[in-house]
């Protein structure tokens, strides 16, 4: 038989708050390639899971695997997705406290798998009822339709969730999943009107071009050929090889009446979608003084009867725009360009607004109705971007990674408080950890009157010559001497070579991003004129009119752009993904983990007690190794562990014994257990 020692060194350690060497990188890399290369694709830190992403199907995910994981201890079987959902299972059944599940990492790290393989693990494994597999049903048909609308092919995933999505699954008081509540957020619009080279856009394009039926087809005056409209052709992939738009449409539909659609709401659905289309398709040329007239009637003629609306009134308010001076009301007309902009402002409000429409809708369906069941619990699952830095940063990286700064702030949080909870509540004492507390960044961003988020909606209000470079200029005046604020103007010589007059720089927790204020007040302001506006508020689409309400019209207020979760949940655990191209790449690893906050974590979670392990847990484990406790304690169990450790030679500042478990500082105590355990 291998010997423990052997088996480490194959392997690595399972958790890596064992590892001997917990501040080195290059000590955590090669814990996570060694694992990878052995196919055990998670590791722990604490009670975070660090996923890499193998890249092709292992067989880990099977029922025999989900029964294996089901109501054992954490650390007595191997990390896995499974003991994650079942620990937060078991704590909200147990301690009647709500649970939620993080999971970050970056595009294409395994986010989404993971939380669909969360999802599948509650749905076979939790008891359940003929009422309870409906809505069962419907929490994992809710995947299918909220990908082919809010997911795309890019460069880094052919299935890349382009939204956030917080998902609220609910328990009864028997534990059985009777609801679910999902919240999403900045979804990225502009994928509707333009793709860069090699990603698509929304997949329900495709798949409704694909495999619409003949008739559908007919009736939304669509060609069988992703080619022939301009919104999808700016990427120039039509067709992924992984992908069969036509198999999931069917899917999609199926998932459609599954969730609880009707006919004619699917219907008016594919009305909007395909009238995006047509949007996109149309041709607009200039008179003689410069303003933009729509050419060819083709367009406005479908989109007149798919939308419900007059076509002279449509195609007046996607050429003009409605001014309101001295008490009346005037057309100005738009010239080609701001017309083709207002026709995309279009595009991205009907679909942007569609989309929270079918979310609204999926949520109406898994709504938790008995009102008599008080005793019901929620696990929480958070499914978000991770940090983006490209080359260029526009407004949606800002939004995003501005997300990740919150997130991390809780989840510092929250590992923080739950460690310091559990010491108190166990009476040990313990010396506080310095860490970074990212709530600077927080506040440069977020801070009434003088944050970024509120200079910005500034100048957005502000009339008159306000723009992108105001806008930035006001940062400099406002928030100029903040540490972690920088511009080209503000930089030093050496920042300065790698900075564009136009950018800012934030030195978020995970590192500098630049940013280019191009777009960023149009982006902020969803410019949509009003008259186009009005012109959805008359849709006789049943969909458009609960998507654009009137009483907006006469509210001034813009509607909030920048939405941050805020999660209220008391306990949490987390799931770190990290993406892999099938092979271990060293250099891409290093990356995420550093831009995760890995190293932080571990330390933290090392900077108190190592591992802990509650009594009759450890004495059961290795009662073997000492006569006195051999076959059976029959004392207090405290006593026993200290017997029990004394006899294997702990020494006094190696642990500490709290109300319930037993506190080992260093690893190398433990192992030299288990090699007892091992070598006996
Ligand atoms: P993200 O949501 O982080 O952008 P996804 O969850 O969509 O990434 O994963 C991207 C792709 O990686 C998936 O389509 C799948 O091919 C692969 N993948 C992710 N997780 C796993 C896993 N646990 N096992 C095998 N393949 C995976
Ligand atoms: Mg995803």
């Amino acid at each position: 038989m291998e010997s423990a020692l052997t088996a480490r060194d194959r392997v690595g350690v399972q958790d890596f708050v064992l590892l001997e060497n917990y501040t080195s990188e290059a000590a955590f890399i090669e814990n996570l390639r060694k694992r990878f290369k052995e196919n055990l694709i998670y590791t722990y830190i604490s009670s975070v899971l660090v996923s890499v992403n193998p890249y092709k199907d292992l067989e880990i995910y099977t029922k025999n695997h989900m029964e294996r994981y089901r109501g054992v201890n954490f650390y007595e079987v191997s990390p896995h997705i499974y003991a994650t959902s079942d620990n937060s299972y078991r704590s909200m059944r147990t301690e009647r406290r709500d649970q939620c599940i993080l999971i970050s990492g970056e595009s294409g790290a395994g986010k989404t798998e993971a939380s669909k393989k969360i999802l599948q693990y509650y749905a076979v494994t939790c008891p359940a009822s003929d009422q309870v597999q409906t809505v069962k049903d419907r929490l994992l048909q809710s995947n299918p339709v909220l990908e082919a609308f809010g997911n795309a092919k890019t460069l880094r995933n052919d299935n890349s969730s382009r939204f956030g999505k917080y998902m609220d699954i609910q328990f009864d008081f028997k534990g059985a999943p009777v609801g679910g509540h999902i919240i999403n957020y900045l979804l990225e619009k502009s994928r509707v009107v333009h793709q860069n080279h090699g990603e698509r856009n929304f997949h329900i394009f495709y798949q409704l071009i694909e495999g619409g039926e003949e008739d559908l087809l007919r009736r939304l005056g669509l060609e069988r050929n992703p080619q022939h409209y301009q919104y999808l052709v700016k990427g120039n992939c039509p067709k992924v090889s992984s992908i069969n738009d036509r198999s999931d449409w069917k899917q999609v539909r199926k998932a459609l009446t599954v969730i609880g659609f009707s006919e004619d709401e699917v219907e008016e659905l594919m009305n909007i979608i395909s009238s995006v289309l047509h949007l996109g398709n149309m041709q607009y040329g200039g008179d003689d003084g410069g303003s933009a007239c729509i050419t060819s009637d083709t367009q406005i003629k479908y989109l007149s009867r798919l939308l419900g609306v007059s076509g002279t009134v449509l195609t007046e308010a996607l050429t003009h725009r409605k001014i309101i001076a001295k008490g009346e009301e005037l057309m100005s007309p738009l010239n080609i360009e701001q017309a083709s902009a207002a026709r995309d402002a279009l595009s991205k409000a009907v679909y942007g607004r569609t989309f929270t429409w079918l979310v609204n809708k999926i949520n109406g369906s898994l709504a938790y109705t008995d009102e008599s069941n008080k005793n019901s619990s929620v696990i929480g699952l958070l499914d978000i971007y991770g940090f983006e830095v490209f080359q260029y940063n526009s407004f949606e990286q800002f939004c995003i990674n501005y997300c990740n700064e919150k997130l991390q702030q809780l989840f510092i949080e929250l590992t923080l408080k739950s460690e310091q909870e559990e010491y108190e509540a166990e009476g040990i004492t313990w010396e506080p950890v310095q860490y970074f507390n990212n709530k600077i960044i927080c506040d440069l961003v977020e801070e009434k009157f003088k944050g970024i988020i509120s200079i910005l909606d500034e100048e957005c209000l502000r009339p008159g010559d306000a723009s992108d470079i105001t806008f930035l200029e006001k940062l400099e005046d406002t928030v100029g001497s903040h540490p972690h604020f920088v511009t080209h103007k503000l930089a030093d010589t050496k920042t300065r070579k790698l900075m564009g007059r136009e950018e800012f720089r934030l030195l978020h927790y995970a590192g500098d991003v630049n940013y280019n204020v191009n777009g960023f007040l149009d982006k902020n302001n969803d410019l949509l004129y009003r008259n186009l506006k009005e012109v959805m508020c008359m849709s006789e689409n049943k969909i458009l009119t609960q998507c654009f309400d009137r009483e907006e019209l006469t509210d001034k207020k813009r509607p909030d752009t920048v939405r941050c979760v805020v999660l209220s949940h008391p306990s949490s655990s987390s799931v770190n993904t990290l993406i892999s191209p099938g092979r271990f790449d060293e250099v891409l690893i290093r990356h995420q983990v550093k831009y995760l906050g890995l190293m932080e974590n571990l330390r933290v979670r090392r900077a108190g007690f190592a591992y802990r392990r509650r009594y009759e847990i450890f004495l059961q484990r290795y009662k073997s190794l000492c006569p006195d406790t051999w076959p059976n304690w029959q004392g207090k169990l405290p006593e026993g562990v200290s017997t029990l450790v004394k006899h294997l030679g702990y020494k006094p500042e190696e642990y500490k014994m709290g109300r319930s478990k037993i506190f080992i500082r260093f690893p190398k105590t433990l192992f030299a257990t288990e090699d007892a355990l091992e070598t006996r």
